[in-house]
């Protein structure tokens, strides 16, 4: 991470959960510690060890998909920030990059693409960091944060940094060693070997050598796209289901949603989204419990509609 070695971590306490959140939703937790360089972590996990923290250190990027509990959280929030820009993200001749936990995923897209590295445009519409996709394998448009990864850099709590092969880290459909599910078939995980609790600190990333400006045309179109099918201006989670494997021919999430005449339900401030059935958007006051009230309605009404179960892609805390 960044050349910061005089910078430490700054501690917030009693703060409001919804703040880091992109839905807007959550709790007092009783700590925040903003990190963007592998001293400041390695200084987290030395309070974290003399108890100067309070209870679980919970990872973030941006929060754009997790969802936090109404009830809050005795523990302390460890989000991670770009930091300095220019040093957060280092770019070789060969276009490789390597590009710390807390560096934007659209800042990331469009620095690719005016590099003329391809490969990295669909990132340009995902709201998250680098850590929260390594962690949820994000995708978008048949793309997804494997196709261009071959390594992460870790620390485990005892401070020691590793860099673990993209290969090793069980990546799926949006799952990975780091997000409790995995791709069954991966014999040899990460996830064996690494202490409970260690954290992302960065990727390194590759993509082959095309022209800037069909880069930034694929860049372009994945962002209008965006903009015509997703209520971007309204806070959500993105897609609330993974797209089911056992599905009709064809159908996603979103439409098996709102084929079943669900667009437009809601639980309190939380309603189907009327532009992308697969989002939940707050309307204004929604809370976690209206949240996962709706989730389990809209499933049920799904399964009794098409015989589909959907499973939750948000991360839900505690589920
Ligand atoms: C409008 C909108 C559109 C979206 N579109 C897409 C899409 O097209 N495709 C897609 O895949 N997702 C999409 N998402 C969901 C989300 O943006 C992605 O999953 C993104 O990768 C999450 O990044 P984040 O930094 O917000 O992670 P967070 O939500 O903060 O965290 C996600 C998970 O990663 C863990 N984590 C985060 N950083 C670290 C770290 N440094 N070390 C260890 N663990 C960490 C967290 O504990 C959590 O389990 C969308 C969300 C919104 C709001």
């Amino acid at each position: 991470m960044g050349a910061s070695l005089t910078r430490r971590p700054r501690i917030r306490s009693r703060e409001r959960l919804s703040r880091y959140s992109s839905i807007r939703i959550g709790g007092p937790i009783s700590s925040v510690v903003c990190v963007s360089s592998a001293e400041e972590m390695e200084e987290v996990f030395d309070l974290k060890s003399r108890n100067k923290l309070p209870g679980p250190l919970v990872f973030s990027g941006r929060g754009s998909n997790i969802l936090f509990p109404d009830q809050g959280i005795e523990g302390t929030l460890v989000r991670f920030e770009p930091g300095d820009w220019a040093s957060a993200c280092r770019w070789t001749e060969e276009g490789e990059v390597y590009a710390e936990a807390g560096y934007p995923l659209p800042a990331l897209a469009r620095e690719a693409a005016r590099r003329g590295v391809g490969g990295f445009e669909f990132l340009s519409g995902i709201p998250g960091t680098v850590g929260g996709a390594a962690v949820m394998n994000a995708g978008a448009g048949g793309r997804e944060w494997s196709d261009l990864c071959k390594s992460v850099t870790v620390m485990t709590p005892s401070g020691t940094v590793e860099t673990i092969s993209a290969e090793r880290l069980g990546y799926g459909y949006r799952t990975s060693c780091f997000s409790g599910r995995q791709d069954q078939s991966m014999a040899a995980s990460a996830q064996e070997s690494l202490p409970r609790g260690s954290v992302l600190l960065g990727a390194l990333l590759s993509g082959p050598c095309t022209a800037p400006e069909v880069c930034l045309a694929l860049l372009t179109r994945h962002l209008d796209y965006r903009k015509r099918t997703q209520p971007l201006e309204e806070p959500s989670l993105g897609s609330v289901f993974r797209n089911p494997g056992d599905g009709p021919e064809g159908y996603t999430a979103g439409r098996l949603i709102e084929e079943a005449g669900l667009k437009g339900e809601r639980r309190g401030g939380i309603m189907v989204s009327l532009r992308h059935a697969n989002f939940f958007v707050n309307t204004g006051g929604g809370s976690e419990r209206e949240f996962r009230d709706l989730l389990e309605y809209v499933a049920q009404r799904v399964r009794e509609h098409w015989g589909v179960v959907l499973e939750p892609e948000v991360r839900m805390w505690n589920a």
